[in-house]
């Protein structure tokens, strides 16, 4: 069996990774490194937004979803299925065969993720007003630990609202127990468009733990429910599907969806890259005036989901004329207020921020300015060749003890040149770095 290299919601695998690095070169928190020709994940610094996942070209990168088959230990099997779900499908293929194939797949309740959001928005406008300014939604599981991990000194902004899953997946709970099912009973089941939530539900940020009981990977459920459809799998079972969902529910996970429905000057910003630009303007004071800023890791948000099948833009186009034939605002939302206000606030968000050189200050301050001079030793071109996404990682590594200095390709040559380190120590160190086997071709 391969040696797995663990992380939350993404695991490497080592068998089938070819070192080719195009996952550290994308990683927005310089979380990856190579050596021995695999790539390995630095946990601590992860935020599970699955840029790696999208690039790597062998499928290298497995995501750590639950078991389908763990359904079926509970009578009461719900799935919360997200608005993009249904948006996959092209339109022949009906709301009403889709719920019946997934009752016929083994669920015994289906509901919309998206219920909860006309509560939501009602909290968030009156979060707003009271907090510290720009309010920064609490939607996006990437963009929080992206702040917790890269901008801890905004940690603040972030709201301490619990997103739209863990409401539902409350509101839930609750209906049951109302109903006097045993909680050993029910299993509340989630499809994620994306690998970020599946990390925030298993451990999730401010103090809170969520009801719910597994994640399913949506690429998989996808699959699996187009396959039935295909075989026209004869349907027996009468499952029980909550369609109580408004337009503005449908619209809130694609982006500016959120944002339009918050008063006040607000800004809705999709896009990894867009969002950290953005996120280093607000660090240091460039904008101002804004009252809510709408994040989203992925490009038009969960519709541009990772674990996505469809085009994004038709995924969004879809859910776009979906929603236009929905009620502003639906009848469960008493109910959810009565049910859940309670739950909506979570505790305080701590910073993740990376305690990168050590925890004792004195060290870490020695630390940090031997990597400063480090620093400059170095080309500065971001090469790559050191296994490490850039010059300025490769010295933070060496005061680490976690690299050397001569894994840098320019100082190597120079050594060489001084006759510092001969050709074949030179070789053993790419060998470390890049693995024996890159160096055993034949010309
Ligand atoms: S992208 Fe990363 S995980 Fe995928 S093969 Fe290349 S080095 Fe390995
Ligand atoms: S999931 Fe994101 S943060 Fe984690 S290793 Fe991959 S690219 Fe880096």
């Amino acid at each position: 069996m391969s040696q797995l290299t663990y992380h939350r919601a993404l695991e490497i695998l080592e068998n089938v990774c070819i070192g080719c690095s195009h996952c550290m070169k994308v990683c927005p928190t310089e979380a990856l490194r190579v050596s021995g020709g695999k790539a390995h994940i630095h946990v601590e610094w992860c935020i599970d937004c699955g840029e790696c996942y999208r690039v790597c070209p062998t499928r290298a990168i497995r995501v750590m979803d639950d078991d389908f088959k763990q359904i079926f230990e509970y009578k009461h099997r719900v799935l919360l299925v997200p608005s993009v779900f249904f948006a996959q499908f092209n339109d022949n293929i009906s709301r009403d065969k889709i719920y019946s194939i997934i009752g016929e797949l083994g669920f015994t309740e289906i509901c919309a993720v998206e219920q909860s959001v006309d509560t939501l928005l009602l909290e968030e406008n009156e979060y707003v007003k009271n907090s510290v300014k720009p309010a920064i939604s609490s939607f996006c599981p990437a963009v929080i630990r992206l702040i917790q991990v890269r901008f801890p000194s905004l940690v603040d902004h972030i709201m301490r609202l619990i997103p739209p899953i863990e409401i539902t997946a409350q509101y839930y709970k609750r209906k049951f127990a109302a109903d006097g099912i045993p909680e050993n009973d029910l299993g509340i089941f989630y499809l994620t468009p994306c690998i970020g939530k599946i990390a925030s539900v298993k451990s999730p940020v401010g103090g809170y733990k969520s009801p719910i009981t597994g994640v399913i990977n949506m690429d998989f459920f996808y699959n699996k429910v187009f396959l039935a459809y295909k075989q026209h799998i004869p349907i027996t079972n009468n499952v029980v599907v909550s369609k109580e969902l408004s337009s503005k529910g449908i619209m809130f996970p694609v982006t500016g969806g959120e944002s339009v429905h918050i008063e006040g000057r607000t800004l809705a910003i999709d896009g990894m890259n867009n969002v950290i630009d953005f996120l280093e303007m607000l660090e240091n004071e460039e904008v101002d005036g804004f009252d809510f800023l709408e994040l989203r890791a992925c490009d038009q948000s969960c519709a541009g989901g990772i674990l996505c099948h469809r085009n994004r833009f038709l995924t969004a186009e879809n859910m776009r004329k979906f929603a236009a034939t929905m009620p502003d605002t639906h009848t469960l939302v008493p109910e959810y207020l009565s049910h859940c206000s309670a739950v909506i606030h979570m505790d305080e968000i701590e910073p993740r921020s990376m305690i990168k050189y050590d925890r004792d200050i004195d060290i870490a301050l020695k630390k940090m300015e031997g990597a400063k001079k480090l620093r400059m030793l170095f080309p500065g071109i971001d090469c790559g060749a050191c296994g490490a996404p850039s010059c300025e990682a490769l010295a933070e590594d060496i005061v680490k003890d976690q690299a050397e200095i001569n894994a840098c390709i320019f100082l190597r040559t120079l050594f060489e040149k001084r006759g510092e380190i001969t050709l074949e120590e030179a070789v053993k160190i790419m060998e470390k770095i890049w693995g024996k086997d890159r160096f055993s071709k034949e010309i």
